[in-house]
């Protein structure tokens, strides 16, 4: 079976969901730091970026 599945979200795989309001409307940008386990995403519904952890 293949559709969305929100327990199995990975990095890889589809918008990451914004920690703040819960919305998958976000964007990936490119990582700004060293790290390269995490990425920046940017929420388009509450215009706020946040990290995620890979
Ligand atoms: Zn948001």
């Amino acid at each position: 079976m293949r559709g969305f599945d929100p327990s199995t979200t990975t990095s890889e795989d589809g918008p990451a969901d914004c920690p703040y309001c819960g919305s998958t409307e976000t964007e990936r940008e490119h990582p700004k730091g060293p790290g390269l386990c995490r990425s920046i995403h940017f929420c388009r519904s509450c215009e706020q970026p946040f990290e995620r952890f890979e």
